[in-house]
């Protein structure tokens, strides 16, 4: 894949970028651990000094910014800059809270027959960070922030369509302070990743994406002896109980299936709902779908932009023909528009059947299936029927049905009467096939860490 800004509301090439050569490669990892000698032993409160002034930087940068990222990848402009201010709180979070959550943690010393017992967070290096173009600064912020306030160093290999995002952040955290060095952003291809991740002065690796990469990456990794992280795709369920509010559901429902253009690892895809309220909230589901506006996402009006890439929407349409083909029913949408760029509406499916890929596929666009139940034993089963665990959400208002709920999704987030949204406070990862460990709150910037053990006699 050429590494290059195509802007999928048109499909024009806007620029094309040289990839870096193997030297280059070379200096920036060489550069990375060296920086990362020195780095390691500043002070916490100086790198919380350097993450709130590139928080202070994006903030004030975020109206250009936003606009690099809708051009890159069709993110409506209103939620490309949202995207950036979450950003910069998380900045912010850890410099206010990763001193904390890394200080020495006692242990009884008398119970090991020490003086002193206690556990002592160390950074673990030079990390490899491959992230996705979904969301082009907040996926890899979720790794910087918390890396860079325990001491570790980053480099960053970016998907190949949001190469301006990619240089834009390793610039503005070096505008924020952050010793040269400290994250630096390579333009590569996914096969140039081997070779990093076996160098000897790289220590790990995080990645966001499709389960072949993970899966790759791991396997490198694996054999390396090297630490990961892996948050892959989702095909989350959001089950809707006769208790509900199904109006607020229905609601809800829209944004979590459409967030980002559909193009979101925890929208909500799979929509699994009680018979005894599954018309009401399919009419209003339905209907407030149709309602939306497609179309620039440049346009402050516009709610659903194009996909990011033309393959993105070819693995839709697949998806869809294959479903109706195999007897599902279009509730609404189902055509790619024909225009320029790669758009695609706002899609419901009705009677989904096992047999039918988008039964288990993540379906990575604006189209949500719907499933009807009979009660809450046959709503687990169903949500939990797709080798994916990322999120998942739950309607109900009884609360022996909320701790069904909670204790019963296979799944490493649980959201009862909202939907699935990511929160530095919150951890955020999955289970299964949607990967291992985790981003986010103390949990997060502990995965780059060395937990060192310490007994003194
Ligand atoms: P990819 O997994 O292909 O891309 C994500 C990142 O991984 C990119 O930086 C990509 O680089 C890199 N990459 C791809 N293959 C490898 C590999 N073998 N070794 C190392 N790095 C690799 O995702 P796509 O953009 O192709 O999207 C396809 C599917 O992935 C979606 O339909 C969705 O299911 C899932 N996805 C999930 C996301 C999430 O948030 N969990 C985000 C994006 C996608 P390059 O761009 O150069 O190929």
């Amino acid at each position: 894949m050429a590494i290059a800004t195509i802007n999928p509301a048109t499909g024009e090439t806007i620029k094309t970028f040289t990839p870096a050569t193997a030297d280059e490669i070379t200096d920036a990892i060489e550069r990375a651990s060296t920086t990362f000698e020195s780095y390691r032993t500043t002070a916490f409160e100086q790198r919380a000094g350097w993450l709130r002034a590139t928080a202070d930087l994006l903030e004030a940068e975020a109206d250009d910014v936003a606009k690099t990222m809708t051009l890159e990848m069709g993110k409506t402009l209103e939620s490309a800059k949202a995207e950036v201010l979450k950003c910069a709180k998380g900045f912010r979070y850890y410099a206010d809270h990763g001193e904390q959550m890394l200080a020495d943690e006692k242990a009884d010393a008398e119970a090991v027959g020490a003086s002193a017992a206690y556990v002592r967070y160390q950074p673990l290096g030079v990390v490899l960070a491959i992230m996705p173009w979904n969301f082009p600064l907040w996926q890899a912020v979720r790794f910087a922030a918390p890396a860079l306030m325990a001491g570790n160093v980053g480099l960053l290999k970016h998907a190949s369509n949001v190469p301006q995002c990619a240089l834009y952040l390793a610039d503005v955290i070096r505008r924020g302070g952050f010793p040269e060095g400290c994250f630096q952003t390579l333009l590569i291809g996914s096969k140039e990743v081997e070779a990093i991740l076996r160098d000897p002065r790289v220590a790990a690796a995080t990645l966001t994406g499709s389960e072949p990469a993970g899966r790759s990456v791991a396997a490198i990794a694996g054999d390396e002896v090297k630490h990961t992280v892996l948050e892959l795709g989702g095909s989350d369920p959001f089950v809707v109980m006769p208790s509900a509010d199904i109006a607020k559901a229905a609601e809800v429902a829209v944004t979590a299936r459409v967030q980002n253009n559909g193009q979101s690892c925890i929208a909500a895809k799979r929509f699994i709902v009680h018979t005894d309220v599954y018309d009401e909230f399919t009419t209003e589901f339905v209907d407030r779908m149709k309602k939306l506006t497609v179309g620039d996402p440049m346009d402050p009006d516009t709610d659903v932009g194009p996909l990011a890439t033309e393959q993105g929407r070819t693995d839709v349409e697949v998806l869809v023909a294959n479903a109706v083909g195999a007897g599902a029913t279009v509730l609404t949408g189902g055509e790619p528009i024909d225009q320029p760029g790669w758009f695609y509406p706002p899609t419901v499916i009705g009677d989904i059947t096992p047999e039918m890929d988008m039964y288990t596929a993540e379906v990575f666009g604006p189209v949500a299936s719907l499933y009807r139940v009979g009660d809450i034993d046959e709503a687990l089963q169903v949500a939990n029927a797709t080798s994916f665990g990322l999120g998942s959400n739950a309607w109900t208002t009884d609360a022996d049905e909320q701790e069904r709920f909670i204790n019963g999704l296979e799944a490493g987030q649980v959201f009862i009467n909202g939907m699935t949204v990511s929160y530095p406070e919150l951890p955020f990862g999955g289970i299964k096939r949607s990967g291992y460990g985790r981003e986010l709150s103390e949990h997060g910037i502990r995965e780059f860490c060395n937990v060192k053990t310490v007994w003194v006699g």
